[in-house]
């Protein structure tokens, strides 16, 4: 039999993250200070298009980004338990 080790035990992965601060609405990295702006406004006929692709853009640009090119500036307070 193989087993087939989890993916969680892997190191951890950034994940896209909804926030809102008071300079920046829009989705960001939970590892490091990487922030999603379109450059421009995204192609389409239709709001589901233009929706669809600035989605496609979000993730593309999620997906090719490094965490250790986009230092955050929290890091230094360092994880808080509860
Ligand atoms: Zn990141």
């Amino acid at each position: 039999m193989v087993v087939i080790p989890s993916r969680k035990s892997l190191a951890t992965h950034p994940e896209m993250v909804w926030v809102q601060r008071k300079r920046f609405v829009g989705w960001a990295c939970s590892e490091c200070a990487w922030e999603f702006n379109p450059s421009e406004i995204p192609a389409g006929n239709t709001l589901a298009e233009i929706r669809l692709n600035y989605e496609l853009e979000r993730d593309k640009k999620f997906a090719s980004h490094v965490c250790a090119e986009h230092p955050s500036v929290q890091s230094k307070r360092g994880q808080q338990l509860k």
